[in-house]
């Protein structure tokens, strides 16, 4: 099972990348950029394309200005050319050359002399660069007699220049120009506004929270997108909060699941030692008397021997029940059992502190004496067996028992002194049961005494 992420662990393996709140602004900033970008090119365009449109309606005014004054001077010029009335050819010409589209006007005869011209008085005027171009409109002089047939005089040119068409529109090409600028520079500012509260800022919002997220801080607060509406983005905060919720509660309930496992964990740990150390001790516990059995006697014997010159005595002491075996001929096999539980009993009363008592087998006991020399336990032995005897076994009166008493001797063995004690018990025996034999020396040392 997946462990919860331990506290303080980010959530997210990179957030630590980017500088702050780079997500929002990043995407707010491109988006302005774009935005911007696009109003700017179609703002140019459709500025570019109302100056080229209001230039050329400018020029086509200035043309038609021109032919309008084809019709308007045209039949005076050629009257005065008719009647070399220089006078009144140059009046109309310096009247001509008055009007604001003209730059200049001139009158030749039939042959192409010059007869007359005027310049206008503004006729220095320069027009700036690409706009200076200048032009001419040429036209027949005709006189119509009194029956109205025509008589070619000569012609008549009337210099004009673009720049002219362009200074009249110029005033509105400023204002279309100022406007434009006015239009994408406010645009600009709304949308800078509009996007940055819409979307810069709660997608900042998401990041910082996003950022500052870990296994502690999961669901604790939930994120809360400052600001009205209810788009996409506030949606998207929502199933975040959703999200991080389940996760807080995973990691909760993973927690809590470890916690039980640990303490199930911990009680199984507990009863499988408690039910070890109770096995332990039914292995070395005689199931009848509730004695120790021969396993733990033996383990003793063993710790004992062998024992160390000049260390602490150490004895033991065999008993047997005498006739045991009538008692289970005659009683049967339960009541056989009641006098050994009966009868452990009796010597569980007689043990001294220290002292070992086990079941060594069948109706045979043993007392381990440590600290006992031999005498010390032939006296001990003799006053369990008075005990025995003084004792009425339930339903069956009393009953005796004999006893072998065997000293440990400096490096002697287990078996040596078993085999000592067994032969004293067998000597009780047959020295006619209800008493004590002690062994004697082993069997080296009985040749040195
Ligand atoms: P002695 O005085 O020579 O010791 O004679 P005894 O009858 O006591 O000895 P013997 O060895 O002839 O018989 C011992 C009997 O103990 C034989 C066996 O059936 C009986 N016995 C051994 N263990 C148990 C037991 O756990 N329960 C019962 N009821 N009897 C047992
Ligand atoms: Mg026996
Ligand atoms: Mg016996």
């Amino acid at each position: 099972m997946a462990s919860p992420p331990a506290p303080g662990t980010p959530i997210l393996r990179d957030q630590q990348a980017g500088p702050p709140d780079a997500a929002g602004g990043a995407l707010a900033a491109r988006l302005l950029r774009v935005i911007f970008g696009c109003y700017f090119a179609v703002a140019t365009v459709v500025t570019a394309g109302q100056m080229i449109t209001e230039y050329r309606s400018a020029h086509r005014r200035l043309e038609a200005d021109i032919q309008a004054m084809e019709r308007t001077f045209g039949p005076g010029l050629a009257d005065a050319l008719w009647g070399f009335n220089e006078r009144v050819l140059r009046g109309i010409l310096n009247g001509i050359a008055e009007m604001p589209v003209v730059v200049g006007v001139e009158v030749r005869d039939e042959r192409g002399r010059l007869v007359e011209r005027a310049v206008a008085s503004h006729g220095g005027r320069r027009v700036s660069g690409l706009f200076d171009r200048p032009f001419a409109r040429d036209f027949d002089l005709v006189y119509r007699d009194e029956v109205g047939r025509p008589h070619p005089v000569g012609r008549w040119t009337v210099r004009s220049n673009d720049g002219i068409a362009f200074d009249q529109v110029t005033d509105t090409l400023v204002v279309i120009l100022i406007n434009s600028v006015l239009k994408t520079l406010a645009l600009w500012v709304i949308f800078w506004a509009v996007v940055r509260r819409m979307v810069g800022r709660p997608l900042a919002e998401i990041s910082r929270f996003v950022r500052r997220l870990d296994a502690d801080s999961l669901g604790a607060r939930p994120l809360r997108l400052t600001g009205r509406g209810g788009h996409e983005l506030h949606l998207l905060a929502e199933v975040f909060n959703g999200m991080a919720a389940k996760l807080r509660r995973a990691f909760d309930d993973n927690a809590a699941l470890m916690r039980d496992l640990r303490e199930a964990n911990a009680t199984l740990q507990a009863r499988v030692e408690e039910r070890t150390r109770d096995l332990a001790r039914l292995a070395r516990t005689d199931q009848l008397t509730g004695l120790d059995n021969r396993r733990a006697l033996d383990e003793r014997l063993a710790q004992a021997a062998p024992r160390a010159a000049g260390g602490p005595a150490f004895s033991l002491v065999l008993c047997d029940i005498d006739h045991f075996k009538g008692i289970n001929d005659r009683y049967g096999h339960a009541v056989g059992d009641a006098v050994l539980v009966a009868f452990a009993g009796t010597l569980r009363g007689g043990i001294r502190p220290g002292d070992a008592l086990g079941r060594w087998g069948g109706e045979e006991f043993m007392i381990l004496c440590p600290g006992a020399g031999l005498d010390a336990a032939r006296a001990f032995a003799e006053g369990m067996r008075r005990r025995v005897e003084a004792a009425e076994m339930p339903g069956i009166g009393v009953r005796t028992c004999s006893f072998g008493v065997a000293e440990l001797h400096a490096g002697e063995s287990v078996d040596g002194v078993l085999a000592r004690a067994d032969a004293a018990l067998y000597a009780a025996k047959r020295n006619g049961r209800n008493r004590v034999e002690a062994a004697g020396l082993p069997l080296g040392r009985r040749s040195a005494a």
